[in-house]
């Protein structure tokens, strides 16, 4: 069957190249070889194992689109923001929760025998905050309770078998002081991942580092993070026998004249034998459908 790792990138959209687009600037090595040039509109393509699209994220509703309707739309297929009639911003709350549990892609994957798992290493501290009542949970969360799959743990990252939100570990070392845990380069953090891939039908891995990035919110310049990014892809894709499928949830990071999120489509990138089951999609609304589908697979139908 089918391996599928689904990178969920928060705040990464499309754009032409030019002067408010980082990825004009930045170096991202391995971005550039692999799609012949900066991670943009312009390198919209299609061909054998290599697809990279332009996602509608607005789904014909005014406004910007923003992250708790947009990683519904994402996750579960339903036009999010046509229901709310808006584009509705932070953690989902909600409607968009009982959307969210009922039928996302990780939850139906699981029902239907897959071996699946959300990758993301959480700490102690966000289950005090979400039982406290001073943060919802994420979508993603959202996801994993619904799959009825384990959180993994700062035991499961110390073991190479999770990876944090922020790639390199520099929020747990240095803003929550979480003793031994050691920072770790971007390209091993990509290995880390590659391999819960190979052992899972079906890996989720979510970062919102482009968005904090475009937000303006890191102590590292956008084309610093855009790097760490790359090596960090790199080492995802170093020897991969399963197909990496990278999309968001609303444009940010692509356009540094405003620290709001972006009207832009979204990319949908698929890098692996199953890329090309993916060049059908359209909207961020086609995305968890597709992964489905490529699951019931098998491998080498490219
Ligand atoms: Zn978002």
């Amino acid at each position: 069957m089918g391996k599928i790792l689904f990178i969920f990138v928060d705040g990464l959209g499309l754009a032409p190249e030019g002067e408010h687009n980082p990825f004009s600037r930045a170096s991202t090595p391995f971005l550039r070889k692999l799609l012949g040039g900066a991670f943009t509109l312009e390198r919209v393509q299609e061909k054998n194992g290599l697809v990279l699209k332009a996602l509608d994220a607005r789904l014909g509703v005014e406004g910007i689109p923003q992250s708790a309707t947009g990683q519904t739309a994402l996750f579960t297929g339903v036009n999010a923001p046509a229901l709310m009639n808006a584009h509705l911003h932070a953690w989902p709350t909600g409607q968009l929760v009982e959307i969210l549990q009922g039928q996302n892609f990780l939850k139906k994957a699981k029902e239907e025998g897959f071996k699946v798992t959300f990758a993301n290493a959480y700490t102690p501290l966000y289950f005090e905050l979400v039982e406290s009542g001073k943060r919802p949970h994420s979508a993603t969360s959202w996801l994993t309770i619904s799959a009825g799959i384990p959180f993994r743990t700062l035991q499961d990252l110390k073991m190479g078998k999770a990876v944090y939100w922020d790639i390199v570990h520099e929020y747990l070392v240095n803003y929550l002081k979480i003793p031994d845990i050691p920072k770790i380069e971007p390209e091993e953090a990509g290995r880390n991942l590659a391999r819960l891939a190979e052992e899972h039908d079906l890996v989720l891995f979510e970062t919102f580092l482009l968005d904090l990035a475009g937000h303006k919110k890191l102590p590292w310049s956008v084309e610093e993070t855009l790097d760490l990014f790359d090596r960090f892809l790199s080492g995802v894709l170093e020897s991969p026998s399963f197909t990496l499928v990278l999309s968001s949830d609303h444009g940010n990071v692509e356009d540094d004249s405003v620290k709001v999120h972006t009207a832009n489509p979204v990319p949908l990138l698929a890098v692996g034998p199953l890329a090309s089951l993916f060049s059908r999609c359209q909207a961020i609304t086609d995305v968890a459908e597709a992964i489905l589908e490529a699951l019931r697979r098998p491998n080498d139908r490219g």
